[in-house]
């Protein structure tokens, strides 16, 4: 993918998802091992709380797939027990126990939607270029409220979350500036539907603020390119280039085993320890 760029050159524009600016700003050495280095280091075990959010998204995508009259609550139950993914968990009583905590968050969240409401659409890939930016992702729900789209992303985790992040989140405002062009109508709402804790959050993007979280996209990515070709031509060493940023959240990095400064910054977590039942 390339452009012309300052007298003629060619310059490639970057091409990323929400999830890959983050990782870079989040922690380089992470983004190196996931998007630089090939073959990418071999990762931990697979988390189960990734499992659960992952099986309550498809429950959430197939229930609109049911014929309308069994768009109901309570189909969710069958639908989880379909789309069941078992990895991670400690042990069958664990799945048992998370199996019903997660049929009685969708119950509650089901019975809060309108099964006449359809969306634009359902995992739908949107994208978007600007002059060094190509992005596209992912939307867990795209909805048509009297013909506004409006951004949804479910949310499955333990943290307690607000409306600052649903105003703060990038992925979110990207998907929105995204949505916008794909569907050729303004895009400015987005929510986060936080379904373990039964709570939607909503922010409403000015134009201005959308074009802040487009600007600060566009230096994420500049910063990444720069650090790609420091390394590959040999300016700066993978450490020099790509830093490790040690903190919390290297308990439950992929790539932990690969990392020294992460292994120091915290205790590993078991893959299961961030489901909410542990008995
Ligand atoms: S363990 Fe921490 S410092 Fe190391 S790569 Fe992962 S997030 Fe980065």
């Amino acid at each position: 993918m390339e452009q012309l760029g300052f007298a003629g050159m060619p310059t490639r524009l970057f091409s990323c998802t929400p999830s890959k600016l983050a990782a870079f700003a989040e922690c380089p050495r992470r983004y190196r091992m996931t998007y630089i280095d090939r073959p990418s280091p071999p990762k931990g075990a697979p988390w189960a709380h990734n499992a659960l959010g992952a099986t309550v998204h498809n429950v959430l995508r197939s229930w609109w797939s049911l014929p309308r009259q069994r768009r109901t609550p309570e189909a969710s139950r069958a639908l989880l027990n379909e789309a069941w993914i078992s990895d991670g968990y400690r042990d069958a009583e664990q799945q048992a126990a998370a199996k019903e905590l997660a049929v009685g968050w969708l119950e509650s969240y089901l019975a809060t939607i309108d099964p006449d409401a359809e969306p634009f659409g359902l995992e739908r890939t949107v994208a978007m270029r600007t002059d060094t930016l190509a992005v596209s992702g992912r939307i867990d729900r795209l909805d048509d409220r009297n013909g506004e789209p409006v951004v949804v992303d479910y949310k499955t985790g333990r943290s307690a979350l607000s409306e600052e992040d649903a105003a703060g989140s990038q992925a979110l405002a990207l998907y929105a500036l995204a949505a916008s062009r794909t569907l050729r109508r303004p895009c400015q709402r987005v929510e986060l539907h936080h379904l373990s804790a039964g709570e939607v959050y909503t922010h409403v993007h000015t134009p201005e603020r959308l074009q802040r979280h487009l600007r600060r996209a566009e230096q994420t990515a500049a910063d990444a390119v720069e650090a790609e070709t420091r390394f590959k031509s040999g300016g700066a060493s993978a450490d020099e280039a790509f830093p490790p940023a040690p903190g919390p959240r290297c308990s439950w990095c992929d790539f932990r085993r690969h990392c020294p400064e992460g292994q120091a910054a915290g205790p590993p977590k078991e893959p299961w320890a961030a489901i909410p039942v542990q008995r």
